[in-house]
């Protein structure tokens, strides 16, 4: 009886050996399935999430692509970041690469990604908040893609590159200068003001308006930022001229033009004018005033005739700017001795010196 007891009990512990052995010889191998099955099933999950948000992308505008993924956290885009938009450079491509273009009479900035192709928004999804923004477009062309970004006003860029993204921020000109100043070039493009004598007014206002663009890049002012309604022969609206004004909150507005009698015709009249908003001519730091310094400072300049200010609230961009403006009218083109000097490249430097130093006086005295 108890030899039986004693075999039965080797049997069943023998059984119970070989079968604990075969378990540690297969488990390795189950495990490793098993962990296999979970990679299958995770990368199932994520080709199905890649197609599910590709399918959701199809027909969307890149405005709407760039809100989807920030709401679904496509990108990680749980990671906090200050600025206002973040974009995953094309692998290998650094910061330093992209170029930014700024339109600041149209606002719009548009952003160069070099190499990026059509599928670059698909692969390097783009998170942010639109706040400021109105519209996105991307457009492919040549070795590059162009993210186009219509803005809500006018907007200074701000960027920044960590390792594969370039962060960038949308700051108004007064949370980048202390003071703003836009410049307006009168007419332009088909607009060519008064001709006379085969002298265009749009082509001298544009002169003296680039001889002082020069003189307040020589200056390298930082805490002055200076916009220019055209810096070439185009002819933006007089809206446009305005909004630019009015959107960058600018604390002085100067419109560069020159004279014509009413007639039209050449005659013995010379010197220079200055038009400002009489409808605001009481207030301190007003328009008046601001035209005041403008016309003493370029007859100085000049030497040339001190004709006065002039009412011009009639005039568009005068009674829609929400600032101090003043339209200088620099001299005659219908008087031959002012019209050959207003075409003299000398000449043109000193109206420029005389707006300058008008601009920096007013500021000083607290405009
Ligand atoms: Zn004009």
């Amino acid at each position: 009886m108890e030899k039986k007891i004693l075999r039965l009990t080797t049997l069943v512990t023998g059984i119970f050996g070989v079968g604990f052995l075969l378990l540690l010889w297969f488990l390795p191998d189950i495990q490793a399935r098993a962990d296999s099955y979970v990679q299958q099933r995770e990368q199932k999950k994520a080709e199905q999430w890649d197609s599910e948000m590709q399918a959701a992308m199809e027909g969307m505008t890149a405005l709407e692509m760039m809100q989807y993924n920030t709401a679904n956290g496509v990108g990680e885009t749980q990671a906090e970041f200050a600025e206002q938009l973040r974009l995953k450079l094309p692998d290998g491509m650094e910061a330093a690469q992209v170029e930014i273009d700024n339109d600041y009479l149209n606002q719009i900035i548009s952003i160069h990604i070099p190499e990026a192709d059509q599928d670059y928004l698909y692969e390097y999804p783009m998170i942010g908040r639109s706040t400021h923004i109105d519209d996105l477009s991307y457009e492919v062309g040549a070795h590059e893609g162009v993210l186009e970004i219509a803005m809500d006003s006018v907007y200074e860029v701000k960027q920044r590159g960590d390792g594969p993204y370039l962060y960038l921020d949308f700051l108004t000109p007064h949370e980048v200068y202390d003071k703003v100043i836009v410049i307006d070039a009168g007419h332009g493009g088909k607009a060519s003001g008064a001709i006379k004598k085969g002298v265009y007014e749009k082509d001298l206002n544009l002169s003296i308006v680039l001889a002082l663009k020069d003189l307040f890049e020589e200056n390298g002012d930082s805490s002055v930022g200076v916009y220019y309604t055209r810096t070439e022969d185009v002819n933006p609206s007089l809206k446009a001229r305005a909004d630019l004004a009015n959107q960058a909150e600018a604390d002085l507005f100067v419109s560069v033009h020159n004279n014509s009698t009413t007639s039209g015709k050449m005659s013995g009249i010379s010197g220079t004018q200055v038009m400002y908003d009489e409808t605001k001519a009481n207030e301190t730091y007003g328009s008046k005033q601001f035209a005041q310094i403008c016309l003493d400072s370029l007859v100085g300049e000049l030497g040339s005739r001190d004709k006065g200010l002039v009412k011009g609230s009639s005039i568009y961009i005068i009674n829609h700017a929400q600032m101090p403006v003043a339209l200088v009218e620099v001299g005659f083109m219908t008087n031959q001795e002012e019209l050959e000097q207003l075409c003299d490249p000398e000449y043109q430097k000193k109206a420029a010196a005389g707006i300058y130093r008008a601009i920096y006086q007013a500021l000083e005295e607290g405009f």
